[in-house]
């Protein structure tokens, strides 16, 4: 049985006709940076977000970048992120001379921890940064309490969970990155939405943080050729927002056909006491990035075996924690948070996308069991 982790081709196959006149169009017209597209997309993506202001640009870690640029954070401020992510999360903290403060996530959601979070504030603490990790909001409303108390930015990477739920204990319902003062979101291919290249976005209510955001992705420029601050040049190119202006019309089903997937694996594992399958929270949809499983007492590398002997495709999302590595120079602090610890050394990914028959499933978890 043939298999991949995301299957792109035929998710495209379906679209095909709608994303090459798509493409064609822009070709058609010339207008291959900004225009007419690129703002389309942003306005339906704001509106099927509702929030006030999207705006494209490269890639997802350009979007964190420009946000806290957009913030005006400056070297020495910290900033507080789970240990427990893709590196781009950190990275461009550390591009920008800040100062990452890496804390412990929850055993269960996998996201950062609330109350070790709350440890972590000192009188430096300029921002917290959740990771929606695998498409599942963090506790944004305990998050957005801290941040008032300390008077903190709150910036969402929602690279993994576009098109999720967050539902607040008074029953309001925003989308994940709509809920902090910034959020980012990534358009990778294998991403939720993805695009055909690179691309991103970022998101705010704000009037104002719209505006310097616009500036610092467009070479800190006020007015053509004043430029007020150094800046820098990330766009969402038309191509890209053409195509992904298509595929947004198709999201919520895309998310349906996850979940639906989601499903059926937590049924088919739940015979095996080894295997945990993703713990839903309380407060999030969950869109599935990725379905990730824990495999308990030392467990994984048997059942990796098993994937691999049937070349079943698989991976680890994350196998090292962000302050083991060594782009961080943090060796010698020695951290070691236990959760982050056990989940790099206990979790694996099995393929999850929107194409997946129950006969693939089936047979991947017959492999993954024997
Ligand atoms: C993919 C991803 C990013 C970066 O997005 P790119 O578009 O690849 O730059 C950032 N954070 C998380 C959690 C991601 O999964």
């Amino acid at each position: 049985m043939k298999l991949q982790m995301v299957n792109l081709k035929d998710q495209y196959s379906k679209i095909k006709t709608e994303i090459d006149q798509a493409v064609l169009d822009v070709i058609d017209s010339t207008q291959f940076i900004k225009g007419p597209v690129v703002k389309s997309f942003e306005d339906n993506l704001a509106a099927y977000l509702n929030v006030k202001h999207v705006i494209g640009c490269a890639n997802g870690t350009d979007a964190l970048q420009v946000a806290m640029m957009a913030l005006g954070l400056k070297p020495g401020d910290e900033i507080i992120v789970p240990a427990f992510t893709y590196v781009a999360t950190a990275e461009v903290i550390g591009l920008l001379g800040l100062t990452p403060v890496m804390v412990d996530v929850n055993i269960d959601d996998f996201n950062i921890n609330i109350e070790i979070l709350e440890k972590a504030i000192t009188n430096k603490t300029k921002a917290i940064v959740p990771v929606h990790l695998f498409g599942q909001n963090a506790n944004m409303e305990a998050i957005l309490e801290i941040a008032s108390n300390h008077n903190l930015f709150v910036i969402e990477d929602a690279a993994q969970s576009i098109g999720s739920d967050y539902i607040f204990k008074d029953g309001t319902i925003k989308k994940s990155g709509t809920i902090g003062h910034i959020g980012c979101t990534s358009f990778f291919p294998s991403k939720n939405l993805g695009c055909m290249g690179d691309g991103g976005a970022i998101f705010t209510n704000s009037d104002h943080l719209a505006e310097r955001i616009k500036m610092i992705a467009n070479h800190g420029q006020s007015k053509q050729y004043y430029h007020d601050e150094i800046g820098v040049n990330s766009r969402l190119d038309a191509i890209q927002a053409a195509i992904l202006d298509v595929k947004l019309k198709y999201l919520d089903e895309y998310s349906t056909a996850r979940k639906k997937a989601a499903d059926t694996y937590d049924e088919l594992i739940s015979s095996n006491e080894n295997l945990v399958s993703p713990y839903r929270n309380n407060f999030s949809s969950h869109v599935f990035h990725q379905y990730t499983i824990i495999a308990k007492n030392n467990s994984r590398s048997i059942f990796l075996e098993k994937l691999k002997q049937n070349e079943i495709p698989h991976n680890i999302y994350y196998p090292v924690p962000l302050y083991k590595q060594k782009a961080f120079g943090m060796e010698k602090i020695k951290m070691n948070l236990k959760h982050t610890e056990y989940l790099c050394n206990s979790v694996f990914s099995i393929p999850m996308h929107t194409e997946l028959t129950f006969s693939q499933q089936n047979y991947i978890i017959d492999k993954l069991l024997s």
